[in-house]
């Protein structure tokens, strides 16, 4: 298309994320060079060359003031973020940049048959990184971040979570492209219950609205990514919608060892290459919030070891770096906070309705 698309026409700063504009390794490029630096969508910025009134047109019927605090507390600040900051899971982050990150980068190859979904969920146990890969879509799709917890909509605004869904995606349609992230997004959209509330009924269907994409523009590019730690619990309407349903699982060690040597970057240590090993070995079953935790608990082991009426004189330099028993003490009292049965009930289920396409 040779006219500058619909959606780039609002009078606002477009706000986005990231300034990478370069294509990653291992993505071939289904263009030649040349013709993709020439893309007004990849290289050029929009024009902003629109009236005031423009805006209004999205959000005339939304509340002004939540659209004030979409943008204060959903709405996130630019993190530049990689996808070796997210350790292992390897297979799933190659599906999701060739799924859901060009796509968003190159809406003009990405059309028809290869139209990105709308929505894709991640689930898997807690603490294994699903919250990292939202934001590091956003980061590497050079999209603006909306990051909102069911628990928010449901809780902190009773009664009025479907307006906030319905501003939410309008605000999120003019700062496009974006992603919106909704953490435990199995509790917005659960089986239905007898005792379910008329508002949250309506909640729910104003969600799935958005899902199916029914209220927005063919061309805008807003995707959706849920995350959930109880995909069991999804109501088969929910299921779905969305499309691509992608299971993280626990770090593999290799994984584990990657985010231990990443963590234990930030403090003096003397672990040595075998010691590293033998903690990946030892944590079979840990996940990643897990190891973060694991390193926390045995960076203050030497600070115990100093009495406590010392510690607010004792020079920095005097502490001694953290060591490989501290780990072996401190895999004493934390432990892995998935349980097998957990597991297995993830593994069923990804049998059975995980999907990448
Ligand atoms: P989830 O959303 O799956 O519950 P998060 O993405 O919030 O988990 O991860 C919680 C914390 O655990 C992160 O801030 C990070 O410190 C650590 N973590 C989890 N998975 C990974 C991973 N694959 N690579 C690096 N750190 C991880």
């Amino acid at each position: 298309k040779a006219e500058v698309p619909m959606y780039f026409n609002y009078g606002i700063t477009k706000k986005v994320l990231g300034s990478r504009r370069t294509m990653k390794s291992g993505f071939v490029s289904p263009v030649a060079k040349d013709s993709m630096n020439s893309s007004p969508h990849h290289t050029q910025s929009p024009p902003l060359n629109s009236t005031p009134e423009d805006i209004d047109e999205r959000l005339k019927n939304i509340d002004s003031k939540m659209v004030d605090l979409i943008k204060n507390e959903i709405m996130h600040k630019y993190k530049n973020m990689d996808w070796d900051d997210i350790a292992g899971l390897e297979y799933v982050k190659s599906i999701i940049k060739e799924a859901v990150v060009y796509p968003l980068l190159r809406p003009d190859i990405f059309t028809g048959l290869r139209r990105p979904p709308r929505g894709i969920l991640l689930f898997g146990p807690p603490g294994t990184g699903k919250t990292l890969i939202g934001k590091c879509i956003a980061s590497q799709s050079q999209s603006t971040f909306f990051s909102i917890s069911s628990s928010a909509l449901t809780s902190k605004w009773v009664g009025e979570g479907e307006k906030m869904v319905r501003a939410l995606f309008a605000v999120a349609a003019v700062y496009q492209p974006s992603v919106v992230f909704i953490d435990e997004v199995d509790s917005l959209l659960s089986k239905r219950s007898e005792s379910e509330h008329d508002s949250s009924r309506k909640l729910k269907n104003e969600f799935l609205v958005q899902l199916d994409g029914a209220a927005t523009n063919d061309e805008d590019r807003v995707l959706i990514v849920g995350a959930t730690n109880r995909p069991q619990e999804l109501d088969d309407a929910a299921r779905r919608r969305f499309a691509r349903r992608l299971y993280i699982p626990l770090p593999e060690i290799s994984a584990r060892k990657q985010i231990l040597k990443n963590l234990l970057g930030t403090v003096c240590n003397d672990l040595d290459e075998s010691n590293i090993q033998e903690v990946g070995n030892q944590t079979k079953g840990y996940s990643g919030a897990d190891m973060d935790i694991l390193c926390r608990e045995a960076s203050m082991e030497p600070l115990r070891s100093i009495p406590p009426d010392q510690i607010p004189h004792i020079v920095k330099d005097n502490v001694r770096p953290v060591n490989i028993d501290d780990f072996m003490s401190a895999l004493q009292s934390v432990r892995p906070s998935v349980s097998k049965d957990d597991l297995a009930q993830y593994i069923e289920w990804n049998k059975e309705y995980g999907a990448f396409r």
